[in-house]
């Protein structure tokens, strides 16, 4: 535990019994707002944060101030509003307890922006572009790396930090940003005094889910995603259409398992190992075709998207994850000035405005001879 969450600070201003028990350590992961949730984040985080909401206090972000490192154009920015409701619903949906987690909205606390400057001389610029998801990242927007981009990782710091948490469940992709925060973390303590916990990658089931174009990892911005929200004809249709082996021309061709997205989906999402493990086998040795294992497929994904859908509506009242996310908004706010308030006065600012401050007064203000 880190000395931060032993000794100082209560968790935030929340008054429910969970958020008041001051051992419980922090969590911070969240997505940025540009579509809704797919499969490869219920294996890569989401599920982790359903198995980690008791043991933490955990804080999911909606980042959209992250969204303009790629998605910067106003029509994008207008969509962030519907966008958070539906991710903040897909969560909820997956099993996240609205009366156990905060859901917040990144720009909704302007105060992490100043975090993530107090955090700029932390990080060298070399470091910054040796990290390779940045890179693909720039390369699939079309974009030249912005500045933004490349310090995207310094917010996402400043995101964790802000709330002093010491786990962070995320994806594959994540987990260099996740080291960035580590190193960020330590150097301030090193320079500056012990404020910050070094916080922890929680590694997800499969840390990188393959969309369904069978190339690239699943993403909301890819198009290759089979969402938490698809009614069941849309994730048949997909499903359908996914790629396979490329070099299988007919059922009794033998097919290639390895590398292949409908197995890869089979092992992440289907309970009944010696069904999927039959199917292998027959697919290898050519005696099933790609339409019956993806019509297994479906009636596997369906098993675990069905209860979720039926859960999701549960909350899509309209209002009730505004005000979530507006009330836990407002919780990470004062939690993110008090940790600016430790900040300061650590790096030495809180000294010099004091006394900047007492001069001034017993100085009586005004100029010389007026
Ligand atoms: P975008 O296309 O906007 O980048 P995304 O689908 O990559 O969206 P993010 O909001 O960037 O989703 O990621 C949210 C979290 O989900 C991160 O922790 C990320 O590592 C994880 N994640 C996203 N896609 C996958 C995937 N295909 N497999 C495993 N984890 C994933
Ligand atoms: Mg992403």
């Amino acid at each position: 535990m880190s000395p931060v969450l032993a000794s100082s600070v209560s968790p935030s201003s929340r008054n429910d019994s969970a958020a008041a028990d001051p051992v419980r350590p922090r969590l911070l992961t969240g997505d940025r707002p540009t579509g809704p949730l797919h499969l490869g984040h219920l294996v890569g985080t989401l599920r982790n944060r359903v198995r980690l909401q008791d043991a933490y206090d955990c804080t999911f972000i909606v980042a959209d101030l992250h969204m303009l490192t790629t998605r910067n154009a106003p029509e994008q920015i207008a969509e962030i509003d519907a966008n958070a409701r539906t991710l903040v619903l897909d969560a909820l949906g997956a099993g996240l307890d609205p009366a156990r987690v905060t859901f917040y909205l990144q720009s909704l606390v302007p105060e992490v922006l100043e975090l993530a400057g107090l955090f700029q001389s932390l990080v060298s610029v070399n470091r910054l572009e040796r990290i390779p998801s940045l890179k693909e990242m720039a390369r699939d927007s079309g974009q030249e790396m912005s500045f933004a981009l490349l310090g995207y990782p310094v917010l996402q710091a400043a995101d964790i930090l802000a709330v002093r948490a010491e786990a962070v469940p995320v994806g594959k992709d994540n987990y260099a940003y996740v080291e960035v925060t580590r190193e960020i973390a330590r150097r301030f303590n090193a320079r500056y005094g012990e404020v910050f916990p070094e916080p922890e990658t929680v590694e997800g089931d499969v840390p990188t889910l393959v969309g369904t174009d069978g190339q690239r990892k699943m993403s909301k911005s890819l198009g290759n995603a089979i969402a938490l929200s698809d009614p069941a004809p849309v994730v048949r249709k997909k499903v359908m259409g996914m790629f396979t082996d490329p070099n299988r021309l007919t059922a009794t061709t033998p097919g290639r398992v390895e590398g292949n997205p409908v197995f890869a989906y089979l092992d992440a999402f289907g309970a009944d190992i010696a069904t999927i493990e039959a199917l292998k086998d027959r697919y290898r040795a050519g005696r099933v075709g790609d339409v019956e294992v993806k019509a297994y497929l479906v009636e596997v994904l369906e098993s675990v998207l069905q209860p979720m859908r039926e859960r999701r509506e549960t909350f899509a009242a309209p209002g009730v994850v505004e005000t979530l996310i507006e009330e836990g908004s407002e919780r990470v706010r004062t939690e993110t000035r008090e940790t600016l308030r430790l900040v300061r006065t650590a790096m030495g600012f809180a000294g010099v405005h004091t006394r900047l401050h007492r001069r001034a007064r017993k100085a009586g203000g005004g100029l010389p001879g007026a």
